[in-house]
């Protein structure tokens, strides 16, 4: 049991260098628990809020939208879904509206292997390969 839904705690989304900021948006874990529901599998956080200065550490863009303050909500998480492929959790991510129109990126680089998924209320579409910003096809054809 999660603290936050079925399956999601607070802990999962603070910030990783140990600051504590965890003000995570509930329409972000919402719809993380539905691509989780959608699933049937685990689905790891591989990182939820960020800090500023853990986002500008981490090399994030100035407006990520991991960026957590306790004025902002962190809307984006990047996760990991337990024996699926990108390609797979790419395809899931369309079946939850938030994110079918919210912004989602992949990241197929060996040390990566991970999706983001943000609930920003606009589309955007995105892969990042060795360092360099690319298209989702291009991405996922390196996944
Ligand atoms: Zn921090
Ligand atoms: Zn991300």
């Amino acid at each position: 049991m999660g603290d936050l839904t079925k399956n999601l705690s607070r802990w999962e989304f603070a910030c990783h260098c140990g600051c504590g900021t965890d003000n995570v948006s509930p329409d972000l874990v919402e719809a993380l628990q539905i691509y989780r529901d959608l699933a049937g599998r685990p689905v790891t956080i591989i990182s939820g809020c960020r800090c500023l200065r853990h986002n500008a550490a981490v090399g994030g863009e100035d407006h990520s939208f991991h960026i957590a303050t306790e004025e902002v909500e962190g809307r984006a998480g990047d996760a990991r879904v337990a024996g699926l492929g990108l390609r797979e959790m790419y395809e899931l991510a369309l079946k939850v509206p938030a994110f079918k129109n919210g912004g989602i990126g992949i990241y197929p680089d060996p040390d990566k292997r991970f999706i983001h998924l943000d609930v920003r209320g606009k589309k955007a579409r995105w892969g990042k390969v060795r360092g360099e910003t690319v298209s989702l096809e291009e991405a996922l054809r390196h996944a």
